[in-house]
């Protein structure tokens, strides 16, 4: 059986997985793979993904693991871009702005992206509804999609756009799940972060690396992991391919409606929590072979085509 043309480089497809359930939906996508540049996308894509993110991603993070979360970010970030007056950070896909407000406390003269502005807009956060809009606040010192870049519909032109609000130098931060991870091969169409259709492209590294390099972007940091993403992408995987609601045990930690009794909740929260604490092992495995569920990538904007010099009398929200 063959697929459709990569929408990246034209070469043939394969499929990779079929049958693979939306959670939110229960509708089922496949998963096709190039067979020339490796890239894998959903399919089919839906025309309007409004409906899939209508119920997915309300909710929200643990207040915990969300400031641990933001804390480790801005910690790779600072590693690479110090904050300092000036220092103008763009968040693609900023969510609630938890990661924003956290890098303006530290002093980054912060601006997000996102859909729907509304949220992060009552933190008094600059809130911009997408990347044509930002092009009138470039260039920025850093640009950063956590867990972002893997729902774009076109990679390519997105990547482009980003290279544009970036000088020369300009580091671009970003992180996506790993389908070269070993809980990906393992979980196979079950695995968590597939999360089709909302995910419409899924990398590996070298897809991934190879996309930004002819975006005119040269890796300069890797790192192995986020570690709440990748444990959840082993319990709750887990969980999902033993049976029952899938995402049971996330949505209860994340805050979103759930669709089963008070006592199968007991038995998710109860299995969900033995599954993670069994998943550490698993998860110091990948990470070790550089293998996590999670690619987190920083790489240095190499080429022209960027905005130029940088724009006098930055203001801060
Ligand atoms: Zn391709």
């Amino acid at each position: 059986m063959s697929g459709s043309p990569c929408l990246l480089c034209g070469g043939p497809r394969s499929p990779l997985h079929l049958r693979v359930s939306d959670p939110e939906t229960g509708e089922e996508f496949g998963i096709e793979r190039c067979k020339v540049c490796g890239t894998a996308a959903t399919v089919p894509a839906p025309l309007n993904l409004g409906p899939y993110y209508a119920s997915a991603y309300h909710g929200g993070r643990h207040g915990l693991t969300a400031r641990l979360c933001a804390r480790r970010r801005l910690r790779r970030l600072r590693s690479l871009v110090p904050p300092g007056k000036g220092r103008r950070l763009l968040d693609v896909g900023c969510g609630d702005g938890a990661f924003l407000l956290a890098a303006r406390d530290q002093g980054y003269d912060t601006t997000g992206t996102e859909r729907d502005p509304g949220p992060p807009g009552r933190h008094g956060l600059r809130v911009l509804p997408g990347l044509d809009a930002a092009a009138a606040e470039a260039p920025f010192d850093a640009i950063t999609l956590w867990h972002v870049f893997e729902h774009l519909e076109d990679p390519r032109e997105a990547l482009s756009a980003i290279r544009s609000l970036l000088p020369d130098g300009g580091i671009l931060l970003l992180a996506v799940p790993n389908l070269g991870s070993l809980q990906a091969r393992i979980f196979g169409r079950r695995w968590f972060h597939l999360d089709v259709p909302r995910h419409l492209w899924h990398y590996t590294r070298a897809t991934l690396e190879s996309l930004l390099a002819q975006a005119g972007f040269t890796p300069v940091r890797r790192w192995r992991h986020e570690w709440e993403y990748d444990l959840f992408g082993w319990s709750q995987s887990a969980l999902d391919s033993l049976g029952g609601t899938p995402r049971t045990f996330f949505r209860l930690l994340t805050g979103k409606p759930v669709r089963t009794g008070p006592l199968l909740r007991l038995v998710h929260l109860a299995a969900g929590a033995l599954l993670t604490v069994l998943a550490a092992p698993a998860a110091l495995i990948e990470w070790t072979l550089g293998r996590g569920g999670t690619i987190v990538l920083a790489a240095a904007a190499t080429r022209g085509g960027g905005p130029g010099p940088p724009r006098a009398g930055c203001s801060s929200p």
